[in-house]
């Protein structure tokens, strides 16, 4: 495990496992910057910025913007300074080629990923919970095309990490406070 800032990790779950909630809880508990890739897309369409115009359609269908888009996005976001001494990734990398992305990027500074966090929640609660949080791109269909598509694309990860050594499974499916500090738990902080 790296030093005392120096974490870097990534947050890996099905759409509404929690993970964004757990990142916020994590990057107040760590002092590390949470950088989540869907909000930043979300606020690219709500921005009306070129890059929204561009992954507006797609994300309100449930899909994923295109590997070579979500490389600039997520590599011009680790340039920034914040994230020079370690960071929360919550919805980056999606697919193996993401994570191949990721590990290209960590490694042009001599980096890599610490720890991968694997949310666990079953999947009845989480198309309860998404069709409870109602965002704009929630409607049935489109939660359920989401969950298809973590599976299809992003599931793959899970053992691509593990083999790596690098993955903690944790409950998502408790309190909120405990799952934070599962986390917390599972990369040697608490
Ligand atoms: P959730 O947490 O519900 O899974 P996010 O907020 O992480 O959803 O992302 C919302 C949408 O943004 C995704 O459904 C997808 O269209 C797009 N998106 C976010 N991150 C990525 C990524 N790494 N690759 C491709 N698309 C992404």
């Amino acid at each position: 495990m790296a030093g005392a800032n120096g974490l870097r990790a990534v947050l890996l779950g099905a759409p509404g496992s929690g993970k964004g909630t757990q990142a916020e809880r994590l990057s107040a508990a760590l002092g590390l910057p949470s950088i989540s890739t869907g909000e930043m897309l979300r606020q690219a369409v709500a921005d009306g910025s070129e890059l929204g115009a561009r992954v507006k359609s797609v994300m309100a269908a449930g899909e994923l913007v295109a590997d070579d888009l979500m490389a600039a996005v997520v590599r011009e976001r680790l340039a920034r300074p914040d994230a020079a001494a370690g960071f929360l990734l919550d919805g980056f990398p999606r697919t193996p080629a993401q994570a191949g992305t990721l590990d290209e990027i960590l490694a042009e500074a001599g980096k890599a990923v610490d720890a991968v966090l694997l949310l666990e929640v079953p999947e009845h609660v989480l198309v309860e919970r998404a069709l409870a949080r109602r965002r704009a791109d929630d409607r049935e269909e489109v939660v359920r095309e989401r969950l298809r598509v973590y599976r299809q694309k992003t599931e793959p990860l899970v053992e691509l990490y593990e083999r790596r050594g690098l993955l903690r499974r944790v409950d998502g499916h408790r309190a909120i406070e405990q799952i934070t500090a599962s986390l917390i738990a599972a990369l040697g902080r608490s």
